[in-house]
């Protein structure tokens, strides 16, 4: 059985969830339509993923071709099929919100390329992109394979630390935010993974070393190949500790329908980034510009203003298109601050903590060897005499549903809820026309 950090915090969420998303039917199941923050999310993901290989072969980052792909991503996820979630039934929103969203994946790549590329460069010497980790055993019983895969690796010039890199998405950035990320099960399996994987690596090494050895015997006529062969496996031999975990936190932005049409069921929702949408003002001298309807006043008792009367909102891509309008940015509102550099946010790093990768570790072995007596008890229910009362046990047993957050999955409905709660869904989810088997994310499980 295959299992990753993302399959243990599903069923932290939800056991049903990961059922339904990682077991059911042999593979998982997921919705036929998207979701808007992981469609976003991964074609960012995308974009930044070529910016970063560029650097690592030693290339000129090009930041056009990184939009390119990312939005070339985008579209291939999302065309057709749509968008899933709340107020996104009309064709009206689908359309305004593939739209909006792919500018915003336009924005968010030029702002990881503007603010975090350089500061990167400079500390960092990039030695992998999201390099596919060979699973890692966690369990002979039921052969229990770890699988990971980390945004980036590096190695930080000035002391030779290795440092892991995850990026990610938010809609906004606070507090909670930063508390959440320090307990994030990412930090822990990833160290631990990237450290298993270079042990692993040191062991085969020290194989091939002892065959070699073996070749010699002594045998002086081999002497200077001997050598030269044993200086190249040694050399390669690494004691990779990873000191840390560097996150990066690009900010989308609200999705909601403005405050002045609350009572309008018709009324769009929009996702409010400076990046994508903008404030105009026609006056006898041209149009003026800004891209936040709240700024700082200290004259104020509040402390800040509004624009106010004259300014009325746009859309940036229906404008003038984002690449233009970033460029704009810089110049408009400077009481604002740098509007760009707080986009993208990178809290202190996460350092690591032998204690806490132990017992983080030892948890999800003893969790994924009891998972995987249920899923194996599923297999085997057809030679019970009732093998659907046997099936009903098991999922209420190891996979029960966690009610608290089918109406509030990360701040949005659960994807699953017609499966969990339509009993004609639960009996054909995929002949339901809502679901489709997962593909797997990573490289083992999608060649097992
Ligand atoms: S709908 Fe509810 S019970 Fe079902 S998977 Fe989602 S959160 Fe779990």
């Amino acid at each position: 059985m295959f299992t990753s950090r993302s399959v243990v915090e599903a069923y932290q969420d939800c056991p049903r969830l990961r059922y339904n998303n990682y077991h059911l039917l042999g593979k998982g199941v997921v919705g036929v339509s998207k979701s808007v923050p992981l469609v976003t999310g991964s074609a960012v993901h995308r974009g930044v993923e070529h910016l970063l290989n560029r650097v690592r072969i030693g290339q000129e980052p090009d930041i056009e071709t990184a939009v390119h792909l990312a939005v070339e991503q985008y579209v291939k996820d999302v065309e057709g099929v749509g968008f899933s979630g709340k107020n996104l039934q009309t064709d009206k929103q689908q359309w305004f919100t593939f739209n909006e969203q792919k500018a915003l994946v336009e924005g968010l790549v030029r702002a990881w390329y503007i603010v975090e590329l350089p500061r990167l460069v400079e500390r960092y010497k990039v030695l992998a992109v999201e390099r596919d980790i060979e699973p890692i055993v966690i369990s002979y019983d039921y052969n229990i394979l770890f699988q990971a895969k980390v945004d980036a690796e590096f190695q930080e010039i000035a002391t030779g630390d290795y440092v892991n890199y995850s990026l990610k998405t938010t809609k906004q950035w606070s507090e909670r935010n930063e508390e959440s990320y320090k307990s994030d099960l990412q930090g822990v399996t990833e160290i631990w993974a990237m450290e298993e994987d270079a042990k692993r690596e040191n062991n085969r090494l020290d194989e091939m070393l002892a065959l070699v050895n073996k070749l010699y015997e002594g045998d002086n006529s081999k002497y200077a190949q001997f050598t030269t062969v044993k200086a190249y496996l040694a050399k390669r031999k690494q004691d990779k500790k990873i000191s840390a975990i560097r996150f990066c936190y690009l900010v989308k932005g609200i999705r909601k329908t403005p405050d002045y049409y609350s009572q309008d069921p018709e009324a769009l929702m929009i996702t409010y980034s400076p990046l994508i949408r903008g404030y105009k003002n026609f006056t006898p001298g041209g149009v003026s510009y800004a891209h936040s309807w709240f700024y700082p006043n200290p004259n104020n008792k509040s402390g800040k203003s509004i624009l106010g009367k004259g300014w009325e909102p746009f859309n940036v891509w229906e404008a003038m298109g984002v690449k233009e309008w970033m460029e704009m940015l810089p110049q408009l509102q400077p009481e604002c601050g740098d509007i760009i550099k707080s986009q993208v946010v990178t809290p202190v790093e996460y350092f690591r903590s032998e204690a806490e990768i132990k017992e983080a570790i030892a948890e999800i072995k003893v969790l994924e060897l009891r998972l995987s007596r249920g899923l194996f008890n599923i297999e085997s229910k057809n030679s019970c005499d009732n093998p659907e009362a046997e099936e009903f046990r098991i999922l209420t047993d190891y996979f029960p549903h966690n009610r608290k957050h089918c109406y509030f999955h990360f701040g949005y409905k659960c994807s699953y809820l017609p499966l969990c709660w339509q009993p004609e869904v639960a009996a054909d989810p995929i002949g339901s026309g809502l679901y489709q088997i997962r593909e797997a994310h990573h490289e083992a499980e999608r060649n097992s």
